[in-house]
């Protein structure tokens, strides 16, 4: 028997391609998590798996390891919650057809939030399509990069301060399937599902212990806490709930290419956490480049 293959660290495992909102394209995203000295990188695109043969190339040609993965979008009550997925099946029908369900929720809000942004603003809904990519998730960020274009704005970053905020007005969320939900399809699917960047609200608005219990009954297998947007006092909390249920804690960059500052390898995760997830992701092989 040929020995048993293995994966290589520094492992980051949340980044974003030009699929939903990052800059790059999966194969220079893959090029890039090379070139920053990265052994092991995830894919983890927002409501899609688009990506993935096209990563998968790639990391066979740059030599990475490459976990599929994706950024499940959820909602709880008037939040959005973002649910990291590894190694599922991405034919899997309840994901495939959740998954559509939200793009298309995305692409109206989208359209719809543009239709007010431009009675007030020089936007059309062209400007945004000429900043997304043909199938792409779409997202604020394509609304922000628009904004970027038109000169309305300077940055993406600008653009979530102000005209993109929720606060602004013209904010309108859309359809996200309720966490336990997403996180039963993703087991179901023989997938590992790690609850993304779970302390940026801070302390007050946490996820309450009882939900998290609820997550973890559900399959949940981790919380991804070293990440830059985590707040530190709900970190420090959530560091405590982690350990009394036994799930495991991941670190990762949430790159999204030029499109927001976190920068590949910023925060990784354990090589003990990845082993778990590998022997847990049944529904998609790793790829050892
Ligand atoms: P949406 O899901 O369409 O509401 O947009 C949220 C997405 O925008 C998140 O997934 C982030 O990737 C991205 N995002 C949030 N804040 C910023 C920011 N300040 N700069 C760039 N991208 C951001
Ligand atoms: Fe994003
Ligand atoms: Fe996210
Ligand atoms: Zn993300």
């Amino acid at each position: 028997m040929a020995g048993e293959r293995r994966f290589r660290g520094p492992i980051d495992l949340h980044t974003h391609s030009s699929v939903s909102d990052g800059t790059e394209s999966p194969s220079q995203l893959i090029r890039a998590a090379a070139a920053a000295g990265l052994g092991t990188v995830a894919l983890t695109d927002h409501d899609s798996t688009a990506g993935w043969p096209e990563a998968a190339r790639m990391a066979g040609e740059v030599g990475i390891t490459l976990i599929r993965g994706m950024e499940f979008s959820t909602r709880e009550r008037f939040t959005s919650v973002h649910l990291l997925a590894y190694l599922f099946d991405p034919s899997d029908a309840g994901i495939v057809a959740e998954t559509a369900r939200i793009r298309a929720a995305r692409l109206t809000r989208a359209e719809q939030m543009v239709e007010r942004i431009g009675a007030d603003y020089e936007l059309t809904w062209d400007d945004v399509l000429a900043q997304t990519t043909e199938g792409a998730t779409v997202g604020r960020p394509h609304i922000a990069d628009a904004l970027v274009a038109r000169g309305l704005v300077l940055t993406r970053s600008e653009a979530f301060a102000g005209i993109l905020h929720w606060e602004a007005g013209y904010y309108q969320p859309h359809y996200a399937p309720d966490p336990l939900f997403a996180i039963r399809l993703v087991r179901a699917a023989g997938g590992v599902p790690v609850l993304a960047h779970p302390a940026t609200r801070g302390l007050a608005h946490m996820l309450p212990e009882k939900r998290l219990a609820e997550m973890v009954e559900a399959g949940l297998f981790g919380l991804e806490l070293e990440h830059r947007e985590n707040e530190p006092a709900a970190k420090v909390r959530l560091y405590e709930l982690a350990a009394k249920y036994g799930l495991a804690v991941t670190g990762s960059s949430d790159y999204h290419g030029t499109g927001k500052p976190n920068r590949l390898g910023e925060n990784t995760t354990s090589s003990e956490v990845l082993e778990q997830i590998i022997e847990q992701g049944t529904g998609t092989p790793p790829i050892y480049g």
